[in-house]
């Protein structure tokens, strides 16, 4: 195992437990240094601070240990007990109406560069780092090996994950274990969604929005409900249930339409008062958004990176201006950002200036965040990536 040196004053974050070792924090690197590795890292006075994986790019580290211990099976085996432990505490197994959950949020769990989300008895594992690509095989084999805990299939999901540049020994999809049929329907909150594992985005599901989607079916009743960016229509489907006087599902990728209207059948195969739509957002929103008088904005991470922030927070501004101007009084606007780069903060400060451009009065009813299989190192604040706001327009 090699051992890298930080360079003097370098430190403090580590010893705050941050899991992030930047580039330019190391000493020159050894020569013969395999990208994904395992190394040790100490202080310039030779000093252990933390071991991790090395990878190149601006994170040069990713911390999975601040004690001096090997990255061994043991390791993999313990880290995900613990995981398992956590979800366990926070009720979500040996439910019949949830058999979906993140198991392993990266940082959240220690264990920077890996997802692990849990669709009945199949895992999906996506990892974001190289070091966790060459751990593949053992995080496979541990997730079979956990107490209480039943996975018979576990599927490798790291093709838009993983570096693209990075030559890598080994497939970047497929799966590590088949042991039976994969169960392709996950249940949440007793309704049922298929899992698109091999085509869908992400690991197939956003298990992220769980507790949101409780609230829209709160809300819905009577309601003429917009799900803009729908996907998979997790939201559509529990409005529906909620009592919605009629739900639209908008997205511009027809796979997706496909998938909701697939779920919606699922669900209520005799619904009426359902449709799904292929079409850009602002459109949508700019020739029908009178039409409905609750509005669900969930798009893509508009700033993957800080350097993109300025125009993603236009882009929010933007688009919950659009919606904002075609509510009718009482009308609500559930609002979401799940860019990383985009703070609370920063992201609430776009929605203000949305509503300051259109005149409308409107209160913030609910905070809403990602649920707690989505844990926050408080070590990684940058972990917080869900941001949600629920709006009255009067
Ligand atoms: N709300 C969803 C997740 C949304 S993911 C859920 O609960 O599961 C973001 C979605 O936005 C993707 O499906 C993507 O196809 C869609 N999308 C991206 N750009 C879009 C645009 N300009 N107009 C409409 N949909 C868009």
């Amino acid at each position: 195992m090699h051992t890298l040196v930080l360079r003097r004053g370098k430190s403090e974050s580590l010893s705050r437990r941050h899991p992030w070792i930047f580039s330019g924090a190391l000493k020159p690197l050894p020569d013969d240094l395999k990208e994904g590795e395992v190394v040790r890292v100490v202080s310039s006075d030779g000093e252990y601070l933390a071991t991790g994986h090395w990878q190149i790019g601006s994170i040069a580290v990713r911390v999975l240990s601040f004690d001096d211990e090997a990255i061994d099976y043991a390791f993999w085996h313990r880290c995900l007990s613990a995981a398992v432990g956590l979800r366990r505490t926070l009720r979500l197994f040996g439910e019949s109406a949830n058999t979906a959950c993140r198991l392993v949020h990266g940082e959240g769990d220690g264990l920077p560069g890996l997802v692990i989300d849990l669709y009945g008895a199949t895992a999906v594992v996506q990892a974001h780092s190289i070091g966790m690509h060459y751990a593949r095989h053992d995080i496979a084999r541990a997730l079979t090996e956990m107490d209480g805990l039943y996975i018979n299939n576990v599927y490798y999901k790291s093709a838009t994950t993983l570096p693209e540049k990075a030559t890598l020994e080994g497939e970047r999809e497929g799966f590590l274990l088949k042991k039976a049929d994969v169960e392709d329907v996950a249940i949440e909150n007793g309704l049922r969604f298929r899992i698109d594992y091999l085509g869908g985005q992400k690991t197939g599901f956003f298990v992220d929005q769980r507790d949101n989607r409780n609230l829209v079916e709160k809300y819905a009743r009577g309601r003429r409900v917009l799900n803009m960016f729908c996907y998979t229509g997790g939201f559509s489907v529990y409005a529906l249930r909620g009592g919605a006087r009629h739900v639209t599902s908008v997205d511009s990728s027809e796979a997706a339409v496909a998938l909701v209207r697939e779920n919606v059948a699922l669900n209520f195969p005799e619904a009426q008062n359902h449709e799904a739509v292929a079409c850009d957002a602002f459109r949508y929103l700019a020739d029908n958004g009178k039409d409905y008088d609750l509005i669900i904005l969930d798009p893509p991470a508009f700033a993957k990176r800080v350097s993109a922030l300025k125009n993603a927070l236009k882009g929010y501004t933007r688009l919950n201006a659009a919606a904002m101007a075609q509510l009718p009084p009482g009308g609500l606007l559930f609002t979401f950002s799940c860019s990383q780069a985009v703070s609370p903060h920063d992201f609430r400060l776009a929605v203000f200036t949305a509503a300051a451009r259109t005149g409308r009065r409107v209160r913030i009813l609910h905070q809403l965040h990602q649920p707690a299989d989505h844990p926050i190192s408080i070590y990684h604040p940058e972990g917080e990536y869900l941001k949600g706001l629920v709006l009255e327009v009067e």
